[in-house]
């Protein structure tokens, strides 16, 4: 049975209880579904920021419902469009790297929802962090380039991170009220993607429409190739080490294609828990910003009155090589995962781009990881150099291989 909204909510003490918000990357998939959240619970939240790369009329939309105090343009060229829209309403229009930076750190905000793509979110998220803003963190690619970095700044500040991706999330649910040693392993879910059951002799065909064509998420492209190749999972099993404190041989993945089982947690005493849902990434987000709380909502519920069967399997690490290139970067440890990021980033968009095939995705970061100079304790300056070599030594091993072609 649904809850009934209004009669299950406690009243919101309007000082104590509404949380600031600024929603980075306001105009993607995470983003709009924080969104979403946001329409669900009007009274819980102010709006203080949302920044968006290049969808200028989208912004321009949101930002006239939600009357922040500043929205953000990556795209420099689109600004006056937005300030035109948006200046007579008295909101500030800020727009690169440096108006990010601000809407990361705004006086008055509390919590930042972390939903850029890539290793663009980077800084933000490590300045909201430095400003002791709650992050919710969508964007996994800041933990895997630069983990040891944001855990390090979260320990010194004292800060909080929640994460939002949906199998960290299960985690995180699964581990309230544990004790912190009583972790033995983390099993990470993983759909499988849309190439789960096709021979791998046919993986140098496939087209990008096929590779963007998810089962059960509907996702930005970046994170959909990311399916589709499993280095998704590779990234989340980074995420995960540096979330939950926990070595890369206590984290495995298990294959299952129907995205109810989101995550375990196994316990040192044998028992195991796991947290469970229809896919909807709402459900996760929802948890982020309302954390410590649960705040009862009518997203669609698991039929759980009928028969249900639940497959696993385990992952084919032939198949899909790139699971295993990250755990080979997080062995090597210290700059190697931001390589291994940087490759894949790069790797993506020339797929996205038609330039390359999908079976030159691992393979470019193969080249990327063997072939660069890894530094052990990296700074956020040696993160950006080395995540700007990365993609060149990926771009130069690409026009070698195209060239061959
Ligand atoms: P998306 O591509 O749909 O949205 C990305 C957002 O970031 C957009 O608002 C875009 O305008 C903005 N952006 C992109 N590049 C930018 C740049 N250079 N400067 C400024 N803004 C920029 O992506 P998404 O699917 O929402 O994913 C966001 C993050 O959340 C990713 O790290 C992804 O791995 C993670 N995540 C997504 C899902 C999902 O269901 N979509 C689930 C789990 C985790
Ligand atoms: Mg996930």
């Amino acid at each position: 049975m649904r809850p009934k909204r209004a009669e299950n909510r406690k009243p919101v003490n309007r000082e104590a209880d509404v949380k600031r918000l600024s929603v980075l990357g306001s105009t993607g998939s995470i983003g709009t579904q924080t969104l979403d959240i946001v329409r669900l619970f009007p009274e819980r939240f102010d709006v203080c920021a949302l920044t968006a790369g290049t969808n200028a009329d989208l912004l321009i939309a949101q930002a006239r419902e939600f009357s922040p105090e500043c929205v953000v343009l990556g795209d420099a060229r689109r600004r006056k469009q937005v300030e035109q829209a948006l200046e007579p309403l008295g909101i500030r229009v800020l727009s690169g790297r440096e108006g990010l930076c601000e809407a990361a750190t705004l006086d008055g905000v509390d919590t930042v929802l972390a939903a850029l793509v890539g290793f663009a979110g980077l800084e933000s998220v490590i300045e909201a962090v430095r400003a002791g803003k709650k992050v919710a963190l969508a964007n996994k690619e800041t933990l895997v380039v630069a983990g040891q970095l944001v855990t390090r700044l979260l320990k010194e500040r004292n800060g909080t991170l929640v994460p939002v991706d949906s199998e960290h999330s299960a985690i995180f649910q699964c581990l309230v009220g544990e004790p912190a040693n009583s972790v033995e392993s983390l099993i990470l879910t993983a759909s499988g993607g849309p190439f789960r059951t096709r021979p791998a002799e046919t993986f140098g065909t496939i087209t990008r429409q096929e590779a963007l064509a998810h089962p059960n998420w509907s996702m930005g492209a970046k994170i959909t190739i990311d399916s589709a190749t499993m280095m998704n999972k590779g990234l989340e099993v980074v995420e995960a080490h540096w979330i939950f404190d926990i070595p890369a041989a206590c984290i495995s993945v298990l294959v299952h294609p129907q995205s109810i089982v989101h995550s375990f947690v196994v316990f040192s005493d044998g028992s195991a828990k796991a947290q469970m849902g229809l896919p909807d990434m709402r459900l996760p987000i929802q948890y982020a910003l309302s954390y410590p709380e649960r705040w009862p909502a009518p997203h669609e519920r698991l039929d759980w009155s009928g028969a249900m069967h639940l497959h696993f399997e385990p992952p084919d690490r032939a198949k899909f090589p790139c699971l295993d290139l990250a755990y080979e970067a997080l062995e090597i440890g210290g700059a190697a995962p931001a390589i291994l990021n940087a490759a894949n980033e790069q790797a993506v968009a020339l797929f996205l781009a038609e330039k390359i095939r999908f079976t030159d995705i691992p393979d470019a970061i193969d080249r990327a990881l063997g072939g660069m100079p890894v530094q052990e304790h990296p700074e956020l300056e040696d993160l950006i150099a080395c995540d700007a070599e990365a993609r060149r030594v990926v771009q130069e091993h690409v026009r070698a291989i195209t060239y061959i072609m």
